[in-house]
């Protein structure tokens, strides 16, 4: 069960909800009634962010290697071209 955390506009109330997926979100103070926003962790999306360019990085590195042997074949076949 995912934990959602929260804030209040209006009175900077914070504090986290436990909702499944299909649970509709909060969408006022319990305290003020107010217009409250969703706060996402922040060490969550760090956490996140930084294995997923992690996985990014060896992507783009992995597509450069593989596209070696694609063009290898044409420098190879220009000295057969000469010697003929
Ligand atoms: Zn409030």
């Amino acid at each position: 069960m995912p934990t959602y955390q929260y804030a209040c506009n209006a009175c900077a109330h914070e504090f986290e909800v436990f909702q499944s997926f299909s649970d509709a979100s909060l969408t006022v103070c319990p305290i003020c009634k107010g217009e409250i926003r969703k706060v996402y962790s922040a060490v969550g999306v760090v956490f996140k962010g930084s294995g997923f360019y992690k996985t990014d990085s060896v992507a783009k590195k992995s597509t450069t290697e593989s596209s070696k042997p694609a063009t290898a074949p044409t420098p190879a076949a220009a000295p057969a071209a000469k010697a003929d």
